[in-house]
């Protein structure tokens, strides 16, 4: 069986109207004799309104029940879509997890995907049938219904794509691909044709939003080629594939930044083992995510200053954890709301020397301070003031040739 998986995001079936494109797309694959299994999205913006309710009526409202309610969003998308492919003439129905079953493990709201049963889908593809399955969801061992992280049919559609060993995974999605940078924000930037996984998942995770994070890492680990593309566009889009499929002479594919960003720095902390721990704890314990961190060396050997980075909306959080924190001791805390991240992205940088000149030197040329840097093999990351962030991807832009060609 030649089998495909069409994923829908939330935009692609926004309305009815949306809905009734969305099943041409479907039933052009079937007429290229595909065995085509849908993965869908909640209509845009329901996931978000069902979650304000489960806020508005309690303070703490329980997991187990906010994935109850969560998940419903993907349950009328999905019918919608079989129910329209039925009134063209076409066999379809709609699949919620446990239906199948989608078996997860983990927590309510960042459940995992352990496993999918084939048998139903495949007898059904098997009589022509199209399935409709419902993203984001799942049961646990205990029967609950469980959802994945927010935009986590994304991950569900990769799953089917591995389970169901199809040869092919598409994300329709409301833009035409992944761009070098935000087309938003720098109108130079390029559709990129071919990028590998390690870069699509650096790039989402430095806040490109294309795709989930979690799902990039499941079609790293799975093998599973993605074709990202619009649905309102028959231009081709962009294939997330294995590094050794891509010939780029771009030794940078891209740059993303985030722009909500806040820079807390502790000066005077006592230097001696066991104290960044000690800071970062009651942080991890709050499930605030620390970005970027840089400690001085001491001068005296006795005192040390610490830098970290958070999201924004994590600052008043963290403020108080760290005030409040009496295992430690500092002089003072200085923050800064200021702040966003830039990030060059590519495998290129791996062979290729002077790219960390490159990036630091375009940067100097427009007197743009860098306040933290940090780096991983693929990645070189620079924390700058938000008020140069429009100039900053801009000259890196130019500074490593993405405006011209990929
Ligand atoms: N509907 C879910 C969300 O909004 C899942 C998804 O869109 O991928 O997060
Ligand atoms: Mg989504």
């Amino acid at each position: 069986m030649k089998i495909i998986v069409l994923k829908f995001g939330g935009t692609s079936v926004g309305s009815l109207e949306k809905i009734v494109k969305v099943t041409k797309i479907i039933i052009s694959y079937i007429k290229k004799k595909y065995k085509v299994i849908v993965v869908s999205s909640a209509m845009s913006g329901v996931t978000n309104e069902l979650l304000s309710k489960t806020k508005k009526i309690a303070q703490n409202f329980p997991n187990d029940e906010k994935d109850v309610i969560l998940s419903t969003g993907e349950q009328i998308s999905c019918a919608l879509i079989a129910g329209k492919l039925c009134d063209f003439g076409y066999k379809s129905r709609s699949w919620l997890g446990w239906q199948l079953p989608i078996l997860t493990s983990g927590n309510h709201s960042s459940s995992r995907i352990v496993k999918i049963q084939k048998t139903k889908i495949l007898n059904y593809l098997k009589k022509d049938g199209i399935p409709i399955i419902a993203g984001y969801q799942g049961i646990n061992n205990d029967f609950r219904i469980t959802t994945l992280e927010r935009g986590g049919s994304d991950t569900s559609a990769i799953l089917c794509a591995k389970f169901f060993d199809a040869e092919k995974c598409i994300i329709f999605t409301d833009v035409k691909g992944v761009y070098t940078t935000d087309p938003n924000l720098i109108k130079n930037a390029k559709k990129i044709e071919k990028i590998s996984y390690e870069e699509m998942l650096e790039m989402a995770s430095l806040g490109a939003k294309v795709m989930q994070p979690v799902s990039i890492q499941e079609a790293r680990l799975n093998r599973i080629e993605i074709d990202v593309r619009s649905t309102f566009s028959k231009m081709s889009g962009t294939l997330i594939t294995k590094k050794k499929d891509i010939l780029s002479k771009n030794t940078i594919r891209g740059i993303s930044f985030t722009k909500n960003d806040a820079k807390l720095t502790l000066i005077g902390v006592k230097d001696k083992p066991g104290i960044a721990a000690l800071i970062f704890k009651p942080l991890y314990e709050n499930s605030i995510n620390v970005d970027m961190v840089v400690q001085n060396v001491s001068a005296g050997g006795r005192e040390t200053d610490l830098t970290f980075t958070i999201k924004l909306e994590d600052l008043k959080k963290t403020r108080k954890l760290v005030e409040n924190n009496r295992y430690i001791k500092f002089r003072k805390l200085i923050v800064n709301r200021n702040v966003s991240k830039v990030s060059i992205v590519g495998v290129g940088m791996v062979t290729t020397p002077g790219v960390t000149f490159r990036m630091f030197r375009a940067l100097a040329k427009k007197k743009i301070n860098i306040e933290v840097i940090s780096t991983s093999e693929i990645k070189i990351s620079v924390l700058i003031n938000k008020k140069n962030l429009k100039k900053s991807v801009e000259i890196l832009h130019q500074e490593f040739k993405l405006n011209n060609s990929l």
